[in-house]
């Protein structure tokens, strides 16, 4: 995709906060460039984590709710519609030292792919594993952290969700559908998820609980044949057999393209101030890449919106007279 032209605005990422950033920078007429990322079974993929979701009951202006994968396509239909360029590529590289900063993307090697005034980096957050040996070898073979994508293959099949927030019992409802059993294995005894699908979930006749417990292995040699929990306050171990498990714990950013050059917390995330902004000049940062707190749909889009504002007027003050 190496291109000569130097752009104002590229963003990274698709999600959300991408690509309100493109609708908002596009209207300003800076004819953004958004590098979308790559097809994968993870959130890190066009589109983020919104792809892997069933229905989006919160985003406001959708009364009914609306499915995931479809208010993204909108949103970036809506980007396309006021002049965005949208590739389906990855950023392999940055140098933000440079001025304009230079992005390499796909297999470009040398010279940067792309040069621009201004960065946008919305590359989200992706689902955290657990880091056991045996979910690594079985993971495509029973073991998922998208039950959109791989529910349909547990039909009948006990099924053991992994974590207690709003993804963990979003996850077991959905599978639901599929399972003939879905146990939620959470290391404490109360839930962190919303009260709402807290209820849904207590109500539901298919989904138990197994409190103050944690997944020490995943069983089986060619598929998924059983969970070893422990009990965390006693130790006693026994085997749960299930034919899937869901890893829902929760997410990290997306951040490793920026480490030695942007100021991370210590949890990864990239750190802003005053809106939108990073230490270097010109780069912007939104979304789940920075949020650790609210991570929602909406507040991802609003962070977007305010990082495309803060680059228009990065471009604008570049252009007045000293
Ligand atoms: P989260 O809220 O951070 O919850 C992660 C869960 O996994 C927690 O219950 C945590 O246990 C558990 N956990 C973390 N590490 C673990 C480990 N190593 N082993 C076992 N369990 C572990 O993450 P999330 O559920 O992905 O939600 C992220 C954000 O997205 C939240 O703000 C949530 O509200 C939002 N969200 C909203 C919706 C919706 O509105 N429909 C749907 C999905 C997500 P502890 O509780 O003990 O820490």
């Amino acid at each position: 995709m190496r291109t000569g032209r130097i752009r104002d605005v590229v963003i990274l990422g698709s999600g959300p906060a991408g690509l309100t950033a493109a609708i908002y920078a596009a209207r300003a007429d800076l004819n953004p460039l958004v590098l979308e990322g790559e097809p994968s079974s993870t959130s890190d993929q066009p589109g983020g984590q919104l792809m892997l979701t069933t229905e989006v009951e919160n985003f406001p202006g959708f009364a009914e709710g609306v499915m995931g994968p479809e208010l993204m396509l909108q949103m970036r239909a809506q980007a396309v519609r006021f002049g965005a360029d949208l590739v389906v590529e990855k950023a392999t590289s940055v140098n933000l030292s440079a001025s304009p900063v230079e992005i390499w993307a796909g297999d470009d090697a040398g010279e940067p792919s792309v040069r621009s005034r201004t960065l946008i980096i919305a590359t989200g957050a992706r689902s955290l594993l657990l880091g056991l040996p045996n979910e690594a070898r079985l993971i495509g073979h029973g073991v998922s952290t998208c039950a959109t994508c791989d529910g349909f293959f547990f039909r009948n099949k006990p099924i053991a969700v992994v974590g207690g927030g709003d993804s963990a019992l979003e996850e077991a409802l959905f599978l639901t559908k599929f399972g003939r059993s879905v146990t939620v294995i959470h290391r404490r005894k109360e839930l962190r998820a919303s009260r709402i699908m807290q209820d849904r979930a207590f109500r539901n006749e298919k989904i138990d609980f197994v409190w103050d417990s944690a997944v020490s292995d995943i069983l089986g040699a060619e598929q998924v044949e059983g969970v070893r929990l422990q009990d965390v306050r006693t130790g006693h171990e026994r085997v749960l057999p299930v034919e899937g498990v869901f890893v829902a714990i929760g997410h990290a950013p997306n951040t490793g393209l920026f480490s030695g050059q942007l100021d991370m917390n210590a949890n990864g995330y990239l750190v802003t101030h005053g809106g939108t902004k990073t230490g270097i000049a010109g780069v912007f940062a939104c979304g789940d890449v920075q949020d650790h707190e609210y991570r929602q749909a909406v507040t991802a889009a609003g962070s977007g919106c305010m990082a495309a504002i803060d680059a228009e007027r990065y471009l604008a003050a570049q252009h007045e007279p000293r």
